[in-house]
């Protein structure tokens, strides 16, 4: 892939105020690019600050400070009316689908409502629904259901239909697995696969679980206390990790074949992470780190590298 970006984010920060103890800063200077068609995974623990990221790409938050690009142009600060013009590129799939619809729409209502924002007439959207129904293997007939009406699988391919209504080329799912049996979590990768293949979508693809990230992503960046430590082509940071926590993350993941899984070495981390209210010294990553020395604890590791491979780490490797 060449060319300029679809999806340039720089030094992206969110930092939430609290009444009773210090802000948090939740997002500290994120930076990455997407390409058209390819999907990035945003991977960490829960409350790493990758779904945050996600919602300010979208604007459901409003950044504190940094910068986000979609197709050359900056939206950072784009007024909501300055930005309707380019909501229909930029979609999100969220985590949980039945909290994520209105349970008192119907289908045709809640997949039809982005168009009908967009300013195209009742039955022209309701046409689209019908045949977008069909596209995320739902039947079409089924229009003028309600969302509890529907497993958790199929509601989500009914936010996923929603997400695909303006013709994005860009969708920032968020967890889109996460709530669902293991067996219907594959048949939504697959379909969110076989519609990046037919209308040349791009993903930022958020997930905790990295044997999905792996499944879908063509590169990944690692994030741990709102900062990326690590980021690069998928097949190279699963087969050579730098950084001591995506070690950590795919030394848990279990393998296929028993025999291997009862040997491997699986890396176990002390404690949780620290709150982004009172993050540590020097490496964010230091007090459970294996690995710590002295320079860890007093000097923050710079984000570093070549060839779109780069590591936040004073000892790599
Ligand atoms: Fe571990 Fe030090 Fe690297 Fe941080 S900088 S990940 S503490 S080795």
């Amino acid at each position: 892939m060449s060319g300029s970006p679809l999806l340039h984010v720089s030094d992206l920060t969110m930092t939430f105020p609290a009444r009773r103890s210090r802000p948090v800063r939740a997002v500290d200077g994120v930076s990455f690019d997407v390409r058209e068609g390819e999907t990035l995974g945003l991977v960490g623990e829960s409350g790493c600050g990758k779904s945050t990221t996600g919602r300010m790409i979208v604007r459901l938050l409003e950044p504190t400070a940094g910068s986000v690009e979609f197709d050359g142009r900056n939206i950072t600060h784009l007024s909501p009316g300055g930005l309707r013009p380019l909501r229909k590129h930029l979609q999100m799939v969220f985590q949980d689908p039945h909290s994520s619809l209105n349970p008192r729409q119907t289908v045709a209502r809640i997949i039809s409502d982005p168009l009908l924002v967009q300013g195209r007439k009742a039955a022209e959207a309701r046409e689209r629904a019908a045949e977008l129904m069909g596209q995320v293997g739902l039947i079409p007939e089924h229009l003028d259901r309600y969302p509890h009406e529907f497993s958790g699988g199929q509601a989500q391919r009914i936010g996923i239909a929603r997400a695909l209504a303006t013709g994005p080329r860009l969708i920032i799912a968020d967890e889109p697995v996460s709530a669902l049996d293991v067996s219907v979590q594959a048949q939504i990768v697959n379909l969110m696969q076989d519609l990046q293949q037919d209308l040349g979508l791009a993903y930022v693809f958020i997930a905790h679980d990295l044997s999905v990230v792996k499944r879908v992503c063509d590169r990944v960046a690692v994030m741990y206390l709102g900062r990326i430590v690590e980021s690069g082509d998928k097949k190279e940071v699963y087969a050579n990790p730098q950084h001591p926590y995506t070690q950590a993350l795919l030394s848990a993941i279990p393998l296929p074949d028993p025999a291997a899984e009862r040997t491997r070495e699986r890396i176990v981390l002390r404690g949780d992470p620290p709150s982004p209210a009172a993050p540590p010294p020097g490496c964010g990553f230091h007090p459970r780190c294996p690995r710590a020395e002295d320079i860890c604890r007093t000097e923050r590791p710079l984000l570093t590298g070549g060839g779109g491979r780069q590591v936040a780490c004073h000892l790599p490797g």
